[in-house]
């Protein structure tokens, strides 16, 4: 690299002039950094990987790179309702490029102030291009929701809204012709995802489970009923009517949200006595909420029309080993 290691890392990521919080003990520039958690208080810590290729095309504007890089992390943390406190950010890349990393280091860091988390450490090395984002949250003990809490006769409900992102996905790979007018909003759902932070943190004590929909709602519910023991039905109308795009034909709606990824919405369950607080939860938090089905004791996962009658579809997800 032109620019050498250690002057990328004082240039780029140590922010001179930046205020850390007072919970950062120590920042960049020791072997360790220091972090000090509030009293009472857990932490909850979770990773992310992107890897060129896989989780995003060579050509992606490296603003919208870095945005999302910690946006699936922070993801996590809402998924559990902890409030974001730190990260690093282990980085490969195969040239120190000025444009790339101002860019990279702008979405980044905007997301990064947005919610008071600030970047503490990491290890930067030449390779293929390669963001790993650790992320440290804190959540008062013993009150983070997990994916094992669902219980027979939860409601089950999801955040804002489903399927833009695969869109997107979709049309790139040439799987699917999307009209310019639909695919500039479901672009910039795959690219500038927005972690439901605030929404996380307002459902503790009230959602009995929660999981972030990073591979898709069939997937992904399948994970938090097996956590829980339990099984689901899910209302296809309700489902299909997750899709904002207006311009998916409606027989097509049902599976494409089904098996939708990368939304980083919240998937989460809730006793119905609670249903209006839930709703007071996410018009608090600024995003609205949608009830799709109920938590049953019977495992797996079935689907039913608007007469109650069963119905068939593909319950596929996202496998990066498939
Ligand atoms: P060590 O050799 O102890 O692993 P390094 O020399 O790799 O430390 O890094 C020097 C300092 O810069 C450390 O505090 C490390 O956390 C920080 N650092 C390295 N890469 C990054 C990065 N991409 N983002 C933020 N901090 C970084
Ligand atoms: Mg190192």
């Amino acid at each position: 690299m032109a620019l050498g290691e250690f002057d990328l890392i004082a240039r780029y990521f140590q922010r001179p002039g930046h205020q850390l919080a007072q919970r950062v003990v120590l920042g960049i520039g020791d072997d360790c950094a220091l972090l000090q958690p509030a009293q009472g208080q857990q932490l909850a810590v979770s990773s992310d990987m992107l890897v060129e290729g896989r989780h995003f095309f060579s050509d992606v504007d490296p603003m919208a790179l870095g945005h999302k890089a910690l946006a699936v992390n922070l993801s996590d943390l809402a998924a559990c309702g902890a409030s974001p406190l730190a990260f690093t950010l282990a980085l490969a890349l195969p040239t120190a490029d000025a444009t790339w990393l101002g860019g990279f280091t702008k979405g980044l860091f905007a997301l990064a102030d947005a919610h008071g988390c600030d970047l503490i450490g990491g290890d930067t090395t030449r390779g293929p291009l390669n963001i790993c984002i650790t992320v440290f949250g804190q959540v008062p003990s013993n009150t983070a929701l997990l994916r094992s809490g669902a219980r027979a006769g939860d409601e089950i409900w999801v955040s804002g809204t489903l399927g833009d992102a695969r869109l997107a996905l979709q049309a790139r790979l040439g799987r699917i012709a999307v009209p310019d007018y639909a695919l500039e909003s479901a672009q910039q759902r795959l690219d500038w995802p927005t972690p439901r932070v605030a929404l996380g943190q307002a459902l503790r004590g009230l959602a009995s489970a929660a999981i972030d929909l990073s591979d898709g709602l069939a997937g992904d519910l399948g994970h938090l009923l097996r956590a829980s023991g339990v099984g689901a039905t899910l209302h296809a109308d309700a489902v299909s009517g997750l899709l904002a795009c207006p311009w998916m034909p409606a027989s097509e709606r049902l599976d494409h949200v089904l098996s939708g990824g990368d939304d980083y919405e919240l998937l989460f369950t809730a006793a119905p006595q609670e249903h209006e607080r839930v709703l007071g939860a996410a018009r608090q938090s600024g995003v609205a909420v949608t009830r799709i089905g109920s938590i049953e004791d019977q495992a797996g996962l079935r689907l039913t029309d608007a007469q109650g009658q069963p119905i068939k579809a593909q319950l596929s997800s996202f496998d990066h080993f498939l």
